[in-house]
């Protein structure tokens, strides 16, 4: 059974302090015990020892595919079906998907919590109203660079940098290919850019971050913080580097795979130029 003392003392270990933000990515079951009072238990210890966090909202149930659209955009457009069918309007009480994990849930009904206002990419969050208020339709990720200035950490509880939005971020920064999705809202359905690629392959960043990363082991769980702006510059240089770096093994990935072919197609530009 893990306690409340031991998760504060946790985010202790791992530097959190209070006015420092962070953006959580959590797992409850990766402790492999009971945390005793769930989920309300972590979240609070998290609000115990810093007083402005954030998590991603996302509302992948708004999801539509169109009959048409661009080209290049890693989506068979009229494949919908059943995606299409069970889509949820959005509204800003619709909860974050189960993808998100239970604790950002449970911070985006807290009291104190506000959420941005993105169909699909919304932020829950406490004490960073400047964050959430600098998320756009056309820059979504917007929030995680407001946290970088802040001086801020990635949270990872118990999950890798598979779910690391602020890699997305730093994607974006580096130039890297970023697609539309579509989203079902009661004013229609709202086109949404700058959706960012896959994150299967983002674990391969781990060696990177070494020298920015605090961390300690909770139960079966490993904590890491690691401090924002390094993190960002880190990937936005490796990316410079290797332009095909992080991305997934999968031959089936069709955003990796998008990404492969663009980079090869602006390869081939350049060389006939050079
Ligand atoms: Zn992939």
């Amino acid at each position: 059974m893990i306690s409340f003392r031991e998760l504060v003392n946790g985010f202790r270990e791992v530097g959190l302090v209070p006015g420092r933000p962070v953006i959580v990515h959590a797992s409850l079951s990766s402790f492999g015990e009971e945390v005793r009072g769930g989920v309300g238990s972590l979240l609070g210890a998290l609000l115990a020892v810093t007083n402005r966090v954030m998590a991603p909202a996302f509302t992948y149930q708004t999801m539509l595919i169109p009959e048409t659209g661009p080209e290049n955009n890693a989506l068979v457009y009229g494949s919908g079906g059943d995606l299409n069918r069970m889509a949820e309007f959005y509204r800003p009480d619709l909860p974050a998907d189960r993808m998100m994990g239970v604790l950002a849930e449970a911070l985006r009904r807290h009291p104190l919590a506000r959420r941005s206002a993105h169909p699909i990419l919304s932020f829950a969050a406490i004490g960073l109203e400047s964050a959430l208020n600098a998320q756009t339709l056309e820059e979504p990720l917007a929030p995680l660079r407001v946290l970088a200035e802040m001086g801020g950490d990635v949270l990872l509880i118990g999950v890798d940098h598979r779910v690391n939005t602020s890699i997305h971020y730093a994607e974006r920064i580096a130039g890297r290919r970023q697609f539309i999705r579509w989203a079902l809202t009661p004013k229609g359905v709202v086109e949404c850019p700058g959706f960012p690629g896959c994150s299967e392959g983002f674990d391969q960043i781990q060696p990177f971050l070494a020298e920015f990363t605090r961390q300690t082991q909770l139960g079966m769980a490993r904590i890491q913080a690691v401090a924002l702006a390094p993190l960002v510059k880190t990937v936005v240089d490796l990316l410079r580097e290797s332009p095909d770096a992080l991305l997934c093994d999968s031959p089936h990935c069709e955003r990796c795979n998008e990404t492969r072919i663009g980079l090869a197609r602006s390869r081939e530009v350049s060389e006939t130029e050079g």
